[in-house]
């Protein structure tokens, strides 16, 4: 069998011949490793700056585009232990150059799906984009769900759901707020993603998710409570794959939904540098976790607390830059790849704007932004393992990330 041998150091031995990124994670990884079939795509050393709004990232040992969720469970079931990460549309997480050792799960086309049904609840896949679903439910009436139902393809749902719209003027109201974040149903729950001060919980009933803890992939329905949402969190772990989500949403004038998803898409064109290549926001806001919640007997108002890009502009750091790094001048609290940085060059930047701000406001800003492969423990996300793989890690095993 062939290996790759990646130092701590970043060195590698290329034993096998075969290349990958520059490494810092230590451990033997096959790279012949032999891989369960599946009806989905696998990808071995894939390419993720593609894959990320960063444009800058390592590659992945392997890659793996389940076709749908049964391709996902039988090739989690057979496939060897080995660490394992999930992403969506890569609009929150920045990716190590040295890349992610295991396999990396990017949910494809087959968990877009969407439907309502007659109470109003819209379920909609992980890979689908919180657009699509804002739009969905614009789009969508409370009297034409059986239709819908029974008309499950999605050319059908799609023509019958704007005839319905424009017929009689009703729609769906509750999910606007997703109108204008990039990311994917998956990766909002996982975020409990939120704007225009309306997040994931405050919308979302169950999940559907696989946990593959152990050998076994578990499929599990999770309840909003079990789901655990925080200010910019949730229970949701790294060994977790959000299958699919369901919402409830209200009746309301179709009208009034599109001018709020319009201003809302037109209000983020102004603030924030949406055409860049970004992460959007670098870091949480201080107070961001008791927003909106009862202290004592007072509600703590979002507006009264200081933001992180307020004290990143009081810290004098907007428009700095590191390497091909830079702080949005439009936007600072959002860091963008300038000029072909690499992801060392953004990480860096970060962390001089969290020392700018600790030193002149007294304040520890938080990364929000998930950091993927990083092998420095600094509470980054890292590919979670299976079963004894991990038992081995955790006895001083060959994979020390
Ligand atoms: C221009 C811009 C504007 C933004 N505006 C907002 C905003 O207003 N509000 C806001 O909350 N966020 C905002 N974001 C951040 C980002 O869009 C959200 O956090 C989004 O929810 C991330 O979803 P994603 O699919 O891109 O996830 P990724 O960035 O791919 O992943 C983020 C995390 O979710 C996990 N994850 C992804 N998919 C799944 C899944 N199926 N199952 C389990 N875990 C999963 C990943 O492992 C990772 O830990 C913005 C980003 C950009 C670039």
């Amino acid at each position: 069998m062939k290996y790759i041998r990646q130092y701590k150091n970043g060195a590698m031995d290329s034993i096998s011949g075969v290349a990958t990124a520059g490494a810092t994670g230590r451990g033997f990884l096959p790279s012949d490793l032999s891989l369960p079939p599946c009806r989905g795509k696998i990808t071995r050393n894939a390419e993720l700056a593609r894959r990320v709004w960063f444009k800058c990232a390592g590659l992945a040992d392997i890659l793996f585009e389940p076709k749908d969720e049964e391709d996902l469970l039988e090739f989690l079931q057979k496939a060897p232990k080995m660490p394992i990460t999930v992403l969506g549309a890569g609009s929150n997480v920045l990716i190590a150059g040295a890349g992610i050792r295991g396999l990396v799960v990017i949910l494809s086309v087959g968990f877009a799906h969407k439907a309502i049904d007659a109470q109003g609840r819209i379920t909609a896949g992980a890979a689908l984009g919180d657009g699509a679903l804002a739009r969905f439910a614009h789009r969508n009436t409370q009297t034409n769900t059986q239709a819908n139902t029974q008309a499950n393809t999605q050319a059908n749902t799609q023509a019958n759901t704007q005839a319905n719209a424009k017929e009689n003027g009703q729609s769906r109201t509750g999910l606007e707020f997703y109108a204008g974040i990039p990311g994917t149903v998956g990766g909002a729950v996982r975020m409990n993603a939120g704007a225009e001060g309306v997040e994931t919980k405050d919308r979302l009933l169950d999940a559907r998710v696989i946990d593959y803890r152990g050998d076994t992939p578990i499929l599990r329905e999770m309840t909003r409570d079990e789901l655990g949402f925080r200010y910019r969190g949730s229970a949701i772990k790294p060994r977790m794959i959000v299958i699919s989500a369901r919402f409830e949403t209200k009746p309301e004038s179709a009208k009034l939904v599109a001018e709020r998803m319009a201003a809302i898409r037109l209000y983020r064109a102004r603030a924030q540098p949406i055409t860049e290549k970004t992460g959007g926001s670098t870091f949480k806001n201080p107070d961001g976790e008791k927003a909106g919640e009862k202290v004592g007997e007072k509600i703590v108002d979002k507006a009264a607390n200081e933001k992180a890009w307020r004290l990143i502009e009081k810290a004098g750091m907007r428009g700095a830059r590191l390497g091909g790094a830079e702080v949005s001048r439009k936007h600072c609290n959002f860091l963008i790849n300038r000029n072909a940085a690499s992801p060392e060059d953004i990480k860096a930047l970060a962390e001089k704007v969290r020392e700018q701000v600790a030193k002149k406001c007294g304040v520890r800003l938080e990364w929000e932004i998930v950091r993927l492969g990083w092998s420095d423990h600094s509470g980054e996300q890292r590919g979670e393992l299976r079963g004894e793989q991990r038992r081995e890690q955790a006895q001083g095993g060959s994979d020390g990330r």
